[in-house]
């Protein structure tokens, strides 16, 4: 018999979501982000997922031929754009968007021009301000020459402009909120023609009013929210459900500690399950004792520290549990961004770092 650990992907939940980004967008179109192996769902898993999508979005140039390979042939957008000036030739043999945010890329750009130009090469790219995040971008003041640049290159067939928000899901933040990003993009792209893009899923579930002629929903297709409350909220599904099987039980004295570090200490008789999931299997050994764990469905906590292999919940409250007993650590019935939270982390972050060597199945 294999390990009992198992993660089980709900394609059809994914479809249902991205059909209530598109629903919450109606004059919009969606790029279904698909980075990081489709946020841990698997690659191909996740673009037949989002075959409803108008393109597909992702950092990984690999992944991006492989689509192609796969046989998607709507858009493919690279979203944190070339990474040197032989990118350029994978984009043209691929048929690759991507994002432009610095000089440099523009002058690989310019470089590469006559060559593509007389292949017939012309790129769809995707400009992007930097209107405070202060990652990528070029400045608001910036933008407008920028633009002109990429403009005047002979292979630019279209520019779409773009930025990312910081907290979109915080309206009130008090250093940068979405409302003063907004004003930035504004500034810097006024006069300029060209579609819009500008939402992520925090902006498409709380700001779906925003102008953005394409959405970049991600972790909102994954039943994962951008922060604050859990998949329920906001009408998601969740789509990956990681579970296990109690393969040990151990009744212990009060007194008796648990685990490495002997950070657990029952104040009172305990009976302790030992569950075949450990942080090789992408659990986050940070979470601590209390994060919530299912045991035939039934709602408990998490005792002593997380280990490789193995993590250890409290049975005392569950007599009928045993051997064999199925255990869920996130997924249908344990929303991935509760434990999240309890682990101070996000739901991207668990469903991201899920370890090769968890058999996945989908259901
Ligand atoms: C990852 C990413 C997204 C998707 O963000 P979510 O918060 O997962 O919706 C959108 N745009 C860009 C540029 C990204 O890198």
């Amino acid at each position: 018999m294999p390990r009992p650990i198992l993660a089980t992907i709900h394609v059809d939940s994914m479809k249902q979501n991205l059909a209530l980004a598109k629903a919450k967008t109606p004059n919009a179109k969606a790029w279904g982000v698909l980075k990081a192996n489709g946020y841990g769902h698997g690659l191909e898993r996740a673009m037949r997922a989002f075959a409803a999508a108008d393109g597909l979005a992702l950092i990984e140039f690999d992944n991006a031929v492989k689509l192609r390979e796969l046989g998607w042939t709507k858009p493919i957008l690279l979203l944190e754009g070339f990474f040197g000036p032989e990118d350029l030739v994978t984009m043209a043999d691929h048929n690759l968007q991507a994002a432009v945010h610095c000089d440099e890329q523009l002058a690989w750009l310019e470089a590469a021009a006559p060559q593509l130009s007389a292949r017939g090469i012309r790129f769809d790219l995707h400009l992007k301000m930097n209107t405070g995040m202060n990652r990528l971008g070029f400045t608001p003041e910036a933008f407008a020459a920028a633009h002109a640049r990429l403009s005047a290159i002979a292979c630019v067939a279209s520019i779409t402009l773009m930025t990312h928000f910081a907290n979109a899901d915080d309206i009130d933040h008090p250093l940068l909120p979405i409302g003063e990003q907004l004003r930035r993009f504004e500034r810097g792209a006024a006069g300029l023609p060209g579609p819009r893009s500008l939402s992520n899923s925090a902006g498409v579930l709380l700001h779906a009013d925003l102008k953005s002629d394409w959405v970049r929903p991600g972790i909102m297709l994954y039943g994962g929210t951008p922060g604050g409350g859990t998949a329920d909220d906001f009408g998601l599904q969740p789509t990956m459900t990681l579970s296990s099987e109690i393969i040990g039980v151990q009744d212990i004295a009060a007194g008796e500690v648990v685990g490495y570090g002997s950070r657990f200490k029952a104040d009172v008789p305990m009976r302790v399950g030992v569950v075949a999931c450990g942080y090789a299997d992408g659990y986050p050994r940070v979470a601590p004792a209390g994060t919530p764990v299912l045991v035939d469905g039934v709602r408990t906590r998490l005792v002593g520290r997380v280990s490789m292999d193995m993590l250890t919940v409290d049975l005392t409250e569950l007599p009928q549990a045993r051997l064999g007993s199925k255990v869920t650590l996130w997924g249908r019935g344990l929303p991935i961004d509760e434990v999240a939270e309890a682990a101070d982390t996000i739901g991207y972050e668990l469903m991201c770092a899920l370890a090769p060597r968890v058999p996945v199945v989908e259901g």
